[in-house]
């Protein structure tokens, strides 16, 4: 529908031979899920949404040629009886902080030009040109950065210590295997803005003394991975991405590696078998990639999101990094909302707001005046977070005393009507499915868990059921071979802990 009402306005344009004066650009994803299509017009901040083909007519002639606003169009605020035309003062968008995703919906995403003209690559040009390798990695050290991935991980220490391997061939590895269910954070990101991702990786390759980079990226996502395609070639057009970039001595070269789909190769281990062409397992650590990566060369493994703060954070500097966010967790965070919220979408927020922030003031609350009831962070790694919740701040620490994780960035609303029970089986059987069965305790013993969730959703639970639930969860945590099993157990025993009366209503409700 986007690219019918784009090809009207562009007829619409020619029609009154307006189609010289008015640039007409795509862009990648502006957020805003539930007002698509929509439509920016430049100078003035104006937001059409919800657009038919059908508009562009009268949005030529009243607005562009007329210069008189079509209200009816415009976004519309309920609360207030407002039409609203400032793009910025729509509640959804007024109370983000866009570092990651500023270009994001702004620009057209296949012009290199464009991506330069907002301040793209001079980051880059300062790093080789003017900075020592471990100036770099320290920069991105004191801003705080931590692996926006799910882990936490200070993303400057990890570069310091593949930095500190010695070795003469190296690697930078781009984890673009987003899996968790109802997350798209990385897929906007790539489709919108690749060469902030591109420029991100020269970066860190300079840091750590690598010269080739990979992106692995999911067949499920071929969009982002044409415009990530088209990006890397105009890089090595403009000799961006080449042998002695910039007369600096320092070459790099990105290729994208294709994922078949599978959830463990999202694991940083498995992701590097994956790429070397073997069975997508993971492997046992240590050796930690900083060691021995991939090809037992010294890699390090940093997702979408982390690789697209490091443009603003080399040109702006680390001290202006630290400006957002919390103490612990500097920055902003990108979330996909979705579930019962009014407005779903993608959102980037500055560390620290609150959850009901999230829900209330940029989600529009719980659809159809429901009840809040939970939110689950983190997918099928995750917890929930209730109602108790809502002034919790929403950092990497805060969540984790909740029992909750960041996690990559899914954040899924649950109204009142929603089976908690229902909830746990649903990622139960999503990582029991997605477990590579290479170990014990997470091929069997989140089997186990799922049919004890099963026979309990079917209302032929039994006592002793939950208790098993927490014993075969707490061990799996412990035993299992990699994140995925040592996680896998947290939404059911998020549940339980937070919920525990349903999981006794449905066994005492036995049929
Ligand atoms: Fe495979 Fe699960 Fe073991 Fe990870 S924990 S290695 S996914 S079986």
């Amino acid at each position: 529908n986007c690219k019918e009402v784009k090809d009207a306005l562009v007829e619409a344009l020619k029609k009154h031979d307006f189609d010289e004066q008015v640039l007409v650009h795509e862009t990648g994803c502006i957020g805003a899920c539930d007002l698509g299509p929509s439509l920016l017009i430049e100078p003035g901040n104006t937001y059409y949404i919800k657009l038919e083909p059908e508009d562009m007519e009268t949005i030529v002639m009243e607005h562009i040629i007329g210069g008189k606003i079509v209200q009816e169009k415009c976004y519309f605020n309920k609360d207030t009886n407002q039409y609203i035309h400032k793009m910025n003062k729509i509640p959804f968008f007024e109370k983000q902080k866009k570092i990651v995703l500023a270009n994001c919906g702004e620009i057209d995403f296949s012009s290199i030009d464009a991506y330069i003209a907002r301040g793209g690559y001079v980051a880059m040009e300062n790093v080789l040109k003017d900075m020592h390798p471990k100036e770099v990695y320290q920069e991105v050290k004191d801003s705080g950065l931590r692996g926006r991935g799910g882990g936490g991980f200070l993303t400057g220490l990890k570069w310091e210590f593949a930095a500190r391997s010695k070795s003469d061939v190296k690697y930078v590895i781009c984890n673009a295997d987003e899996g968790d269910p109802g997350a798209f954070m990385d897929r906007s990101l790539l489709e919108g803005d690749p060469h902030a991702v591109i420029e991100g990786m020269v970066i860190a390759g300079y840091a750590i003394g690598a010269s080739k980079g990979y992106v692995y990226v999911r067949a499920e996502y071929p969009i982002a991975v044409e415009r990530l395609d088209a990006a890397i070639e105009k890089a090595r057009a403009y000799g961006l991405l080449a042998e002695d970039i910039m007369g600096s001595g320092f070459s790099f070269d990105i290729e994208i590696r294709i994922g078949a789909g599978a959830f463990v190769c999202g694991e940083e281990t498995a992701l590097m078998n994956s790429i070397e062409g073997r069975r997508g397992e993971p492997r046992q650590k240590p050796p930690f990639p900083s060691d021995k990566g991939l090809f037992n060369q010294p890699s390090i493994i940093n997702n979408v999101e982390t690789f697209g703060n490091i443009p603003p954070i080399m040109r702006h500097g680390a001290k202006w990094f630290t400006g957002f966010g919390t103490e612990k967790s500097t920055g902003t965070k990108v979330f996909a909302l979705a579930g019962a919220i009014n407005n779903t979408g993608i959102v980037e927020v500055p560390m620290g707001i609150t959850l009901g922030d999230i829900v209330y003031d940029i989600g529009g609350g719980v659809k159809n005046d429901k009840k809040f009831k939970a939110a689950q962070t983190g997918g099928p790694s995750g917890g929930c977070l209730t109602s108790s919740c809502l002034n919790t701040p929403v950092d990497y620490d805060s969540l984790k005393t909740k029992g909750a994780i960041m996690g990559s960035g899914g954040l899924i609303v649950m109204d009142e009507d929603n089976c908690m029970v229902d909830v746990a089986r649903f990622f139960m059987e999503f990582v029991q499915e997605e477990s590579c069965g290479k170990c014990v305790p997470c091929r069997l013993g989140t089997k186990r868990m799922l049919e004890i969730l099963e026979r309990i959703t079917k209302g032929e639970g039994e006592e002793g059921d939950i208790e098993k639930l927490i014993e075969l969860g707490e061990s799996i945590k412990e035993t299992a071979l990699c994140g995925l099993g040592q996680t896998a157990p947290n939404p059911v025993l998020s549940t339980i802990r937070e919920f525990r009366e349903e999981y006794e209503e449905h066994i005492r409700d036995k049929k």
